[in-house]
C-alpha cells in the first residue's frame, strides 16, 4: 500500500469511517483508491451512485443509455425533476460532483454490448450490475467470469429483491483453469442457466414496482462493494439473498458452483462472450 495522504478536509469528512478499527485511515485510503463500474443508473443504480460517492469510492464509471423521464423519479433518487429529458449519465455525474470532489466520475452513454464490454470493465475494481435486463446481467457474469472479475449481482421485481456476490476468484481464471474446484464459487448461470425467453417476463412498466424497493436492494449491493474493497466481513459470496418487502423478511439460501454451468462449469461451452446473443428485451425488474 502507499504511503498515507488523507489531508484534513477528508480525515473530517471520512471521519466516521477512519475511528473504526476495521477501516481506519488505510481502509479509507483504499477507498479513495478504489474504482467501480456502475451499471444502470436507475433505481438499484441511483442509491449505490449516492452511496459510494459518499464512501469515497475515488473513482466511479457509470453506464447507461438512457433519458430520465418523470416515471423514474418515483425511485431513481439520484435523478430530479429538472433533470427529466436529461442523459441519466449526466445527472448522476452531476450528482456525484456535488457530494464528493475526492470522487472522479466517467460516464459512458451507452448501452453494454459484447463489443465494449471488455475495454468497459478493464478499468475498473469492481462492477456493480445494476441493469434491468437479462441481457446485460448475463454478459456481464459471462465476462467478469472469463476475466475473474469481482460482480455485485442486484435484482428487483415488485415487492421481492435479491442480492448475491460473485467474486470469481478461482485462482486464475475460469477460461484457463481445469474445471471446477471443491471451493470454488458459483456464478449467475450456476443458478440460473440460461435467460428466459424474450417477452416471458414482465418488466417494471407493466407490473410496477414499490419506489423504495430499489433502494434497499441497491444499498445492500453498495455494502458489499465497500466491503470487497475494503477486505472485511462475509461477503455474500455463495449465498443469495431474498428480501420480501411486504412481508419484511430476508431469508438467504446458499447457492454451489454448477460443474455443469455453461461458463464456470467443467466444460464449459462459453469461451468468449462473442460466443453468445445476448438479448436486451427481456427485463425483469432492475428498471
Ligand atoms: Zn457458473
Amino acid at each position: 500500500m502507499s504511503e498515507l495522504r488523507l489531508d484534513a478536509t477528508q480525515l473530517d469528512r471520512y471521519s466516521r469511517h477512519v475511528i473504526m478499527d476495521e477501516i481506519g485511515p488505510e481502509g479509507q485510503q483504499r477507498l479513495l483508491e478504489g474504482s467501480v463500474l456502475v451499471v444502470g443508473a436507475g433505481g438499484l443504480g441511483s442509491p449505490a451512485i449516492q452511496y459510494l460517492a459518499a464512501a469515497g469510492i475515488g473513482r466511479l464509471g457509470i453506464v447507461d443509455d438512457d433519458v430520465v423521464e418523470r416515471s423514474n423519479l418515483q425511485r431513481q433518487i439520484v435523478h430530479a425533476d429538472d433533470d427529466v429529458g436529461r442523459p441519466k449519465v449526466d445527472s448522476a455525474a452531476d450528482y456525484v460532483a456535488a457530494l464528493n470532489p475526492d470522487v472522479d466520475v466517467d460516464t459512458y452513454e451507452t448501452r453494454l454490448s459484447a463489443a465494449n464490454v471488455a475495454e468497459l470493465v478493464e478499468e475498473y475494481d469492481v462492477v456493480l450490475d445494476a441493469s434491468d435486463n437479462f441481457g446485460t446481467r448475463y454478459l456481464l457474469n459471462d465476462h467478469c467470469v472469463l476475466t475473474g472479475t469481482p460482480l455485485s449481482h442486484g435484482a428487483i421485481y415488485r415487492f421481492e429483491g435479491q442480492v448475491t456476490m460473485f467474486t470469481n476468484d478461482r485462482g486464475g481464471n475460469a477460461a484457463d483453469s481445469e474445471g471446477q474446484g471443491a471451493d470454488d464459487p458459483p456464478c449467475y448461470r450456476c443458478i440460473f442457466p440460461e435467460a428466459p425467453q424474450p417477452g416471458t417476463v414482465p418488466d417494471c412498466a407493466t407490473t410496477g414496482v414499490l419506489g423504495v424497493l430499489p433502494g434497499t436492494v441497491g444499498c445492500i449491493q453498495a455494502t458489499e462493494v465497500v466491503k470487497y474493497l475494503l477486505g472485511k466481513g462475509d461477503l455474500l459470496e455463495g449465498r443469495l439473498l431474498m428480501y420480501d418487502a411486504m412481508g419484511m423478511t430476508f431469508d438467504t439460501v446458499d447457492v454451489l458452483a454448477n460443474p455443469e454451468c455453461p461458463v464456470c462449469g467443467d466444460e464449459p461451452e462459453i469461451e468468449s462472450v462473442e460466443d453468445v446473443a445476448y438479448k436486451g428485451s427481456c427485463s425483469i425488474s432492475a428498471d
